[in-house]
């Protein structure tokens, strides 16, 4: 598991890897996936260094929910948010985590099919 000093989502925030950033405040920085799998797919990250879920205690709850707030700001924001759009955080191995620092997936702009992959 990263380390915050090999973290590569604390070195985006910190501003030592160039990244496409859409939206930042004190709590959050959001940017564009590097690998986009929908027209619109942002991470929303927040400044916090949290590796995964699991790792989540009560004094959390407010940061989960602004996350969730942003993305549906920046889905509407987009045009997106009566089409539809999804939100996804992937929690270690079989869900396909590659960046072990929390981070909401906002994807849309194309028909979403269910159950995922
Ligand atoms: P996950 O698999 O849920 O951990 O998601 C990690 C996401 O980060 C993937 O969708 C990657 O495409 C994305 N990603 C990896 N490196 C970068 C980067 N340098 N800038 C933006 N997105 C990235
Ligand atoms: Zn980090």
């Amino acid at each position: 598991m990263a380390r915050m000093s090999d973290c590569l989502f604390c070195k985006i925030i910190a501003g030592q890897v160039p990244a496409s950033i859409v939206y930042q405040d004190e709590t959050l920085v959001v940017i564009k996936d590097i690998n986009p799998q929908a027209p619109l797919h942002v991470l929303i990250i927040p400044r916090t260094h949290i590796p995964t879920l699991n790792d989540l205690s009560p004094a959390d709850d407010a940061l989960v929910g602004t996350m969730f707030r942003r993305a549906a700001a920046l889905a509407k924001e987009s045009g997106y948010h009566e089409r539809g759009y999804r939100t996804v955080f992937n929690t270690s191995r079989e869900a396909g985590q590659s960046v072990f620092h929390i981070h909401l997936h906002l994807l849309a702009g194309r028909a979403l099919t269910w159950p995922p992959g």
